[in-house]
Parts: structure tokens; C-alpha cells; sequence
């Protein structure tokens, strides 16, 4: 069998899905590799998409089929209650910090507290409805070579029968042991080892009857059982089944050994009850980033070429704004719209977004258990009140960014791409915790709910998108005249028009702000070729 199409794509996770999204609704030929079978048992993962990548799943159109599909027993509130065990004292609750309580103005989707496995499986639905998208269970790449015009794959089928599968691109959405990142010898770099940790999915149905600190969707305790080094936290995974991790895994505890795992899990749950262990692992946890995520015509995606903490629920979001970035850029390249600049903007945009990101996520390691762990914490007198009371006040002060983090999602900037064009203009200030909108370029575009209830995302094009901010679309209609599809949109409301500072702003397809001004320029057409990569660098305006 020999099978050719534009793209192969090695890996059905968060990475590989996002990018064929992007391809296939391009109409752009995807073969999806994926080495194990739709129904394989994957593990405990996350439990959060967040509000960026919840935007993403709006614009394809599934936010909503996903929030149906959530299986989580809806008395665990997605709070964050910290205590000093299961049946101890409570020490502090985040209100819905992933979540919210109510919608915010500055995204148009809030995070959903929801399985890794049922988010996957929302955009398999998806990807299975694209006439040009295949998706191949019980397939794994084998090797690879780059051929001239494309790169040659070999990959086995479920027989393990070797055939060939020729494609113009490969993106390596392999996993954190990416056979196509080491096929090309990059290896990760930045922090490695950084803690060692377990997380055990099991089914505990007495879980809520022990807690005396309220029910929740995560827990995470401090206690002085193994010198104040067990930082159990629990993810409620559906009614009585949890995922039960520690970060770190106590010294000395051998993560591996069930008997021992249990003693650590029951210490945070101050006593013990019938537990069934699911599956799990040890692990360890880093903060490494491939130096090249694109070399030739073969790109990594996710896992692959990043391994983040998982202390503030990124790995699986990154992952998947990595497939959004070279699936619409790997589209734009195969269908004329997109120069070779384009395809070299997928490393540097988001090595930047990975770094601003990998930053926070290394402080929100910093601070754990055993560091706000003070001897004396759970004993019922006065002096024991008055640490659990101090304790609180370092959980506020060093935990609030890993839990509130809409700041670390949506307020990364691209300051060093070549098809952005940048306007010279003061940079806005970023923070973990708090998101400032702006409209200056390489920032995300500002976001605003219109009057009908409408997100306006909802109205920019699948393309780019020319915001003005006053005029008629019908004058600046006139005026385009280029090849790349552009969608013209008038704001509607002069409340949202104070948002977009210039009387013009165009917004790439992912959302991002390429260019603003306030005149057009008289070569529009030359503006698209540098922001789209087909032309010298956009860097300067
Ligand atoms: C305990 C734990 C907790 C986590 N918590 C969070 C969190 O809170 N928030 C968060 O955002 N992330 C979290 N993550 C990380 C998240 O799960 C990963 O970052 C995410 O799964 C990465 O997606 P991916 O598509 O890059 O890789 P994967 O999901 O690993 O997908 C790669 C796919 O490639 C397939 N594959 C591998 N080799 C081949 C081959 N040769 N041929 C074909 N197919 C192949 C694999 O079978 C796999 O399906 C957590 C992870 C763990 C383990």
C-alpha cells in the first residue's frame, strides 16, 4: 500500500487533533497516524481546558457539544479546597477558580473542568466528520526520511504490516517520547527533573463520606505526614473515581509500589477505606522546550517538543495552541496563501508563547506543600488556628496565579516574529494572574460580548479578519483587493470600538493581531505577503 497526501501527522492527542482541525477545514489532505486504539486506556491527565483553548474549540464550533459530554459528578464544585486532610481542618477554597463564576469580558469561553480523554474525543467527532481528514487507529509511524518535494514515512498498520505513506509535510504530535523528535536528534531543554511525583487513578466510594472539608473537584493537602513531603491532591474524575497524585512523591517512597502509594494517598485522607487502583504512574516533572520545533519539512507539536509542570494545567493547552499554529500555517503554505516566513514563524511564535508560560509554570512549583507546611498546623488549639490561619495567607499569596491564570493564557505577546508587524507603539502589561486586552500587534485581539449576547470572535472571518473601527464596510470593501481571504468587519458598538485604538486593525486567523493603523496602506497587498510569510519580514511598520 503506498498512501500520499499533504499531511501526516503522527499522533491522535491534543497536538495532532488541533493541527488536522485547522488543516481539514482548509480542505487541506491529512492522514492522522495513531499508534493506539480508540477505546486504549490512556491514564490519569488533565482535567482542564482552559478559556484559550475553550476559544478554539468555539471557533470550531464543539464548545458547546463539549460542556454535554462532561461526565464529572456535578456535586464535586470545580473549587480548590486546601486543607490539612480529607477529614482535617480546611485551610482555604478557591471559588471555581478555572472555571468562574459567570463569563468574563475578556474571553468567550471560560475553562471547563472536564476530563483529558472526553475533550479528545470531542474533537475525534469533529475531525471524523472532515471528508479530508483520515484518522488511522492502531497505526504508528516507524521512520521517516525528507525526500525532496515531501517526506517519505514508513508506518505499520494493525497487523504490523510495514507500508509507506508519502507526504509534503510530517508534524511529529508524537508524544513526550516523540519518535520524530529524536529521529531528528533535537532534545528538549531548560529544567529537567525537577520533581518526582506520582498520579494514580482509582475508585474510592467512600471518598465523600470522609470529607469534612466540603466536597470538591480538587483537593490539594498539607499535613506532617512524611516530614510535611505529602502533597496528595485529588481530581475528581467521575462519581467515585478519582485521580490521587503527590507533588512530590514523599522521599524515600517507592512510587512504583502500590502498598506504599496507598499509605501516602490514606495519610492525606487522614484515614483509611476500600481504594481500587485503575491505573497510574510515577513521574517526573520538568520545564524542557525543544530548542527547533521545525527543521525542513518536519515539524513537533506538543509533548513532543515541550514538557511543562503540570502545576497549573498547561501541557495539554499548549499542546493543542501548537496544532492550531502549524495547522493554519502548514494550510496557508499548501494553498498559495502562505510563503516559506510563515511556515519558520511556527518555531519562533511559539517558543515565546512556550517560554512565557514554562516561567510561570516553574514558580508554581516553587511553592508546595512542605513549604507552607508549619509544625503544630493541625493541632486544635489556639496556636494551631492561628498557623492554619497563616498558612491560608501564603496559600492566597503564592498559589492564586496557579489557579487564576487568564493572565498566563491569553496574555503572552509575539515580540520577536517576522509576519507581525509591529507598530513601535509602548508594550502592554502582562501579568500571570490579570489579562490586559490590547490591540496592539502580536497581541491577542481584544474581546468584548455584544449586546445580542454574541461573542465578538463569533463574527471575525475563518481567515483574516479587518477590524475597523469606524467607517462602513462597503467603503473599505472597495479597497481589497488581494488574494488571501478577508473578512471586513464594522464594530458594531462604540462601547467595543474603544478596545481597537487605531481605525484599523487585521486579526490572522488564530486571533492574533497582525497589523493596526489607521490609514490602510496603499500596497494592502504587499502587507499580506509579508504577513503571511510570502514576502520580506513584517517586523517594522
Ligand atoms: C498526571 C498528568 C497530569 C496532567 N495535568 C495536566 C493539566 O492539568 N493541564 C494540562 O494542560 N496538561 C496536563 N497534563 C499534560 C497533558 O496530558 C499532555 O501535555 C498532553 O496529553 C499532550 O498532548 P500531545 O498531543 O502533545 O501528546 P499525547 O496526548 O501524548 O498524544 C500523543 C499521541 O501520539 C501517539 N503516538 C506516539 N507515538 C506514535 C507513533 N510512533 N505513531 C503513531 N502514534 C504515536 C500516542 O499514542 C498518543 O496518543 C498532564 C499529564 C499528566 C501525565
Amino acid at each position: 500500500m503506498l498512501m500520499n497526501v499533504d499531511v501526516v501527522i503522527a499522533g491522535a492527542g491534543a497536538a495532532g487533533l488541533s493541527a488536522a482541525i485547522e488543516l481539514g477545514r482548509r480542505g487541506i489532505n491529512v492522514v492522522i497516524l495513531e499508534c493506539l486504539d480508540k477505546d486504549d486506556y490512556r491514564g490519569p491527565r488533565t482535567y482542564l481546558i482552559n478559556s484559550r483553548s475553550m476559544e478554539h474549540l468555539r471557533r470550531w464550533g464543539i464548545a458547546d457539544r463539549l460542556a454535554e459530554r462532561n461526565p464529572i459528578d456535578p456535586e464535586m464544585q470545580p473549587d480548590v479546597i486546601f486543607a490539612t486532610r480529607l477529614n482535617g481542618y480546611l485551610l482555604h477554597r478557591f471559588d471555581r477558580p478555572f472555571v468562574g463564576t459567570e463569563r468574563v469580558e475578556e474571553a468567550a469561553e471560560n475553562a471547563q473542568w472536564i476530563p483529558q480523554r472526553s475533550i479528545e474525543e470531542t474533537m475525534i467527532e469533529l475531525v471524523n466528520t472532515m471528508p479530508t481528514v483520515k484518522l488511522l487507529w492502531r497505526h504508528a509511524l516507524v521512520s521517516f526520511t525528507e525526500v525532496e518535494d515531501g517526506v517519505s514515512c514508513v508506518a505499520t498498520d494493525p497487523d504490523g504490516k510495514e507500508f509507506e505513506i508519502s507526504g509534503k509535510y510530517l508534524v511529529g504530535a508524537d508524544g513526550s517520547k516523540s519518535l520524530v523528535r529524536k529521529s531528528l536528534g533535537i532534545r528538549l531543554q531548560g529544567r529537567g527533573n525537577m520533581l518526582a511525583a506520582f498520579v494514580y487513578h482509582v475508585r474510592v466510594p467512600e471518598l465523600k463520606r470522609i470529607s469534612k472539608v466540603g466536597h470538591s473537584s480538587f483537593y490539594w493537602f498539607v499535613n506532617g505526614s512524611y516530614g510535611g513531603y505529602s502533597g496528595v491532591t485529588i481530581n475528581c474524575v467521575r462519581e467515585g473515581e478519582y485521580s490521587i497524585g503527590s507533588f512530590p512523591c514523599p522521599p524515600g517512597i517507592d512510587a512504583s509500589d502500590e502498598a506504599q502509594v496507598r499509605k501516602v494517598i490514606y495519610a492525606g485522607f487522614g484515614e483509611e477505606t476500600p481504594m481500587e487502583f485503575i491505573g497510574g504512574r510515577s513521574y517526573n516533572m520538568h520545564a524542557i522546550i525543544a530548542p527547533e520545533m521545525l527543521r525542513g519539512r518536519v515539524a513537533i507539536a506538543g509533548d513532543a517538543a515541550h514538557l511543562l509542570p503540570n502545576l497549573g494545567g498547561f501541557g495539554f493547552n499548549v499542546g493543542l495552541l501548537d496544532g492550531v499554529d502549524i495547522g493554519w500555517k502548514l494550510a496557508y503554505l499548501l494553498k498559495g496563501w502562505g510563503g516559506d516566513r510563515l511556515l519558520l514563524s511556527y518555531q519562533n511564535e511559539r517558543q515565546e508563547a512556550l517560554n512565557w508560560v514554562a516561567k510561570i509554570q516553574i514558580e508554581n512549583v516553587d511553592v508546595l506543600s512542605h513549604d507552607i507546611y508549619m509544625p503544630g498546623l493541625e493541632d486544635d488549639t489556639p496556636e494551631g488556628e492561628r498557623l492554619r490561619q497563616r498558612a491560608k495567607e501564603i496559600i492566597v499569596r503564592e498559589k492564586t496565579q496557579e489557579f487564576h491564570s487568564l493572565g498566563t493564557q491569553k496574555g503572552y505577546r509575539l515580540t520577536k516574529s517576522e509576519i507581525i508587524s509591529d507598530d513601535g507603539s509602548p508594550p502592554a502589561p502582562t501579568d500571570a494572574i490579570q489579562y490586559f486586552q490590547t490591540s496592539r500587534p502580536g497581541s491577542l485581539a481584544p474581546h468584548a460580548w455584544l449586546t445580542d449576547g454574541s461573542s465578538l470572535y463569533d463574527h471575525f472571518g475563518p481567515e483574516f479578519t479587518l477590524v475597523v473601527r469606524d467607517g462602513s464596510a462597503a467603503e473599505v470593501d472597495s479597497t481589497i483587493a488581494v488574494d488571501v481571504p478577508i473578512k471586513v468587519l464594522v464594530l458594531p458598538d462604540p462601547a467595543i470600538a474603544k478596545l481597537y485604538d487605531t481605525r484599523f486593525t487585521l486579526v490572522r486567523p488564530d486571533q492574533m493581531v497582525a497589523w493596526r493603523g489607521d490609514e490602510l496602506p496603499e500596497d494592502l497587498a504587499g502587507l499580506m505577503a509579508r504577513l503571511t510569510g510570502r514576502a520580506a519580514s513584517a517586523a517594522t511598520h
